[in-house]
């Protein structure tokens, strides 16, 4: 790691912290899936997989890709794809994934496959949509599933699920219960016709804080383990998990007049002292935090960025701090940090943590 001065570092304790703090939400017997897609939330995948792979019943990513690097890592805990595709089946099968079965596209291929193949009792994953308008079966797809599955001894229904599409908002309950309901309902029709009766699940995160009866078998939990809850009062009881980390290239003594970065955006009006940080827009710090939007911590001061974010670099206002080249620079450390950022990129941590480019490099602290 010494060679790398722009890091990740993720930390093991706060991500069990953050799986213990949700696990005491749920019955004892209530299973855990752990979402790990898109890098883990921006981490690493592989990493925060062998930390929780004992703790939890379940791993899903979005595509297949994903489930191959997990299993490639050794990580032998079923991993739900959620996203695949009629390309992926025979490398599902062969890394023994699971795969979400979302319309009869891919649920008849994925039969056809079974069959040829043939394979017994595969574990398959049914999911329906209840709201949301993304992904899944249409509660009057039912019976056609049915009979389908009928017909297959080759595949093993080990999950019905669906995904609720604005579990945060308190403005949504109504829609939130409704969809909740529809899909108690629709799994008593699959269980109606079936002779076992499938793991079933709905919640992701901020479902199990604001709807936890609907726990059903398992919970789908993402951005929680790695810091956030639906609102302050959650994510003050988390930990924080990512923090991004630098050090100072050099620092720039400019004469009032003079400016700083692309299109000279910042002027100096006073005698100014900048500092340059090697991490840019291509390592996922947005240009909209450029121009004094997005601030750094130097020595437990904010050191606000100042002219337009580059691709590579970023120029900090370091004026009134005790720094020099080779000072420790601080993106985030707090979810506070990165919340701010969310907020004045107008978006959420979700994306600010997912956006974090391959380029920096991630190392686990534990
Ligand atoms: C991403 C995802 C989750 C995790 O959601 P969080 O809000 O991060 O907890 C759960 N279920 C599905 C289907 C998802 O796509």
């Amino acid at each position: 790691m010494k060679n790398h001065v722009t890091v990740l570092e993720i930390d093991a304790n706060a991500v069990l912290h953050n799986l213990n703090y949700f696990k005491q939400k749920l019955q004892p017997e209530t299973k855990i899936l752990a979402v790990v897609k898109a890098f883990g939330y921006g981490s690493n995948a592989v990493e925060i997989a062998k930390i929780v792979e004992d703790k939890v019943d379940y791993f899903a990513v979005a595509y297949c890709d994903e489930g191959i690097e997990l299993r490639e890592a050794g990580i032998k805990t079923p991993i739900l794809v959620l996203h695949p595709q009629v390309q992926n089946i025979a490398e599902i099968v062969k890394y023994r994934l699971e795969p979400n079965l979302y319309n009869f596209t891919i649920f008849e291929a994925f039969l056809k496959y079974a069959d040829e193949a043939p394979l017994i009792n595969y574990p398959i994953h049914i999911k329906f949509n209840t709201g949301l308008n993304r992904l899944g079966f249409w509660h009057t797809d039912i019976p056609n599933i049915l009979i389908q599955l009928k017909k297959s001894n080759n595949v093993f229904v080990q999950s019905i699920f669906s995904h609720l599409a604005a579990s945060e908002d308190p403005n949504e309950q109504e829609f939130t219960v409704n969809q909740i309901n529809n899909f108690a309902y629709i799994v008593k029709q699959m269980y109606g016709h079936m002779d076992y009766k499938p793991m079933i699940h709905i919640l992701n995160t901020s479902g199990v804080i604001n709807y936890p009866k609907a726990q059903f078998d398992m919970v789908r939990l993402g951005i929680g383990l790695y810091g956030f809850g639906n609102d302050e009062k959650e994510t003050a009881n988390l930990k924080n998990t990512h923090t991004l980390k630098s050090i100072i290239s050099q620092i720039n003594i400019i004469q009032p007049g003079e400016t700083v970065g692309y299109n000279r955006s910042f002027v100096a009006n006073k005698l100014t002292k900048s500092a340059t940080i090697p991490i840019g827009h291509a390592d996922g710090i947005s240009r909209k935090l450029g121009n004094k939007n997005g601030f750094l911590i130097i020595n437990n001061q904010p050191a606000p960025i100042i002219g337009n974010v580059c691709m590579d670099m970023i120029m900090v206002d370091v004026t009134n701090i005790d720094c020099k080249v080779g000072t420790e620079v601080i993106v985030f450390n707090h979810q506070q940090q990165i919340e701010y950022m969310a907020h004045k990129c107008e978006t959420i941590p979700y994306e600010i943590l997912t956006g974090l480019s391959r380029r920096i490099k991630r190392f686990v602290k534990r």
